[in-house]
């Protein structure tokens, strides 16, 4: 079959920030021209933005979204590693205390990286300007979204810019405007209904700075600390970054946020379910203030549930769903989300009306079903803090019961732990936590729940030490001090 090299006109995408960086990479394969439309100056060089302040807070980036970065721009890897980004080995160089258990370290397979969040957007950006078909052009609000004369179809936007206001047309308009997004509104408006909305408030904040990294430490790579709610409601984390700096984050619910003056947040450091991070950075040179970022709630939009919908009009990223950053899911879910759309437009291609009506829906709907995942996983730990507001769904209570011993039992066992890092890194999705191997060890453990105490099944208080090079990298059972 011939292949179909049929272009459409412009695409025209709001923000340029991850999820508009991904979604202008694929659209660039489709549309003769992309334009990202982005109200703030791009800074030169790998600099936080003041319209994404969660720049200045550690940034995860899960397996799958780094694979899908590095297949979508051929050479990022190479240029991350000579920038001093590290690849890391999860199971082997992170120190974990999730949910107040301690995961199994050994040498596994999930590969991952620490890069601070400026430094990754500055190479994402760099690749994309560097297409021919796309512009970045900075300085311009979007204000409206406009529609065709049948008012079915969104054919363009209004954006207030250095020329003052204007309309520019697009065959597809992407709205990646991030948690601020303004379409719910300009749907209502439109006559299109209310977007359903599902939230659970947190009232979260991170406070974070850079410090200079301890020239030669390699006890882990990065150190996660998270208490086990509802008892506590603090988490920390020390990750390398690029430039032989350790950033440092430090959280809290409802309200609990580091201070930040030095002495506050060493002393909330020190006040986390265990003191390591304290320990670590209490006579480490810091180089930045701490600043907080408060976060009040995860939030969805059902985009996907919508009766009517203007066709043309596509959302991702923050702008349909802000989770809560403790699992590190945004940037892959946006990355994903954009390798979705590109499929979405692909399949497009072959309808002999051109730019097919009915991107929007298979696009939304396929978003939706990778959403729930990470909403599931975040949403079970943050409903387990009493105070947290938001629908408890029935069964609640039995899934986090599981979903603790699953923790649990991840710190005792690898082969287990490497299951439930599939997972969690959209590896395999949650049908990956169904394999028979796996369900047996966790319905085992959830026996053994009733008659044995937490701390004698569990590895609670030490945290482990990488491990060194084995001859039969091992995924069983492992030494826990009791
Ligand atoms: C404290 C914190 C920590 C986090 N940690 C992690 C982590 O560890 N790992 C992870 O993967 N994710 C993390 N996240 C989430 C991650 O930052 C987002 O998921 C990610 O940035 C994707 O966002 P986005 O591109 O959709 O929106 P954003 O990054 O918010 O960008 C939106 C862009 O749109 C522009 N814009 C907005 N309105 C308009 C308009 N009307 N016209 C033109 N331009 C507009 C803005 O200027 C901005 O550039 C964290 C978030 C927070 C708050």
């Amino acid at each position: 079959m011939k292949p179909n090299t049929h272009r459409f006109g412009q695409a025209v995408i709001i923000g340029g920030s991850i999820a508009g960086l991904m979604s202008a990479r694929v659209l660039a394969d489709h549309f003769d021209k992309v334009l990202v439309l982005e109200r703030e100056p791009f800074p030169e060089g790998p600099e936080a933005r003041k319209s994404t302040p969660q720049g200045r807070h550690i940034h995860a980036v899960l397996e799958a979204g780094l694979k899908t970065m590095e297949g979508l721009f051929p050479g990022l890897r190479r240029e991350l590693e000579a920038g001093g980004v590290e690849y890391i080995d999860m199971a082997r160089d992170a120190a974990w205390l999730q949910s107040g258990s301690w995961k199994a370290r050994y040498e596994g397979d999930i590969e991952t990286i620490l890069v601070s969040r400026p430094f990754l957007e500055w190479k994402l950006r760099g690749h994309v300007a560097a297409l021919p078909n796309v512009e970045l052009r900075t300085g311009y609000c979007v204000e409206e979204l406009v529609l065709d004369a049948s008012r079915t179809r969104a054919v363009g936007v209004k954006v207030k810019g250095p020329e003052g206001e204007q309309e520019i047309p697009g065959a597809l308009i992407v709205d990646a405007s991030g948690r601020g997004s303004r379409a719910p509104q300009w749907l209502e408006a439109l006559g299109f209904g209310q977007v359903e909305q599902e939230q659970v408030r947190i009232d979260l904040g991170y406070t974070s700075r850079l410090y200079e990294r301890p020239p030669g430490f390699d006890a882990w790579k990065i150190l996660v600390l998270n208490g086990k709610a509802p008892e506590s409601q603090r988490s920390g984390f020390i990750s390398n970054v690029e430039g032989g700096r350790w950033i440092v984050s430090l959280n809290g619910y409802f309200g609990d946020h580091a201070p930040t003056d030095d002495a506050g947040f060493l002393e909330f450091a020190r006040g986390l379910p265990t003191p390591a991070i304290y320990e670590y950075i209490r006579d480490a040179r810091p180089l930045t203030d701490p600043v907080l970022h408060k976060i009040p709630s995860s939030r969805w939009l059902h985009y996907e549930r919508l009766a009517r919908r203007p066709e043309g009009f596509v959302l991702l990223g923050d702008a349909v769903c802000a989770l809560n950053p403790v699992f590190g899911q945004g940037m892959t879910v946006s990355a994903l989300g954009a390798k979705f759309l590109g499929e979405c437009v692909a399949r497009a291609k072959a309808s002999p009306e051109g730019l097919p009506l009915e991107v929007a829906r298979p696009f939304q709907k396929k978003l939706a079903g990778l959403i729930g995942l990470c909403w599931t996983l975040t949403t079970t730990m943050d409903l387990a803090h009493p105070r947290a507001e938001g629908k408890r769904p029935f069964g609640l209570k039995f899934l986090q019961w599981s979903f603790q011993n699953m923790i649990d039992l991840t710190s005792q066992h690898a082969a287990s732990c490497r299951t439930f890092y599939e997972a969690l890194h959209l590896r395999k999705g949650i049908m990956g936590l169904l394999q028979p191997g796996f369900l047996g060890a966790l319905m085992v453990y959830n026996l053994k729940s009733f008659f044995v105490p937490r701390h004698k099944r569990a590895n609670l208080d030490r945290m482990p030490a990488r491990p060194g090079p084995s001859p039969r990298p091992g995924l069983g059972r492992v030494d826990v001090a009791a």
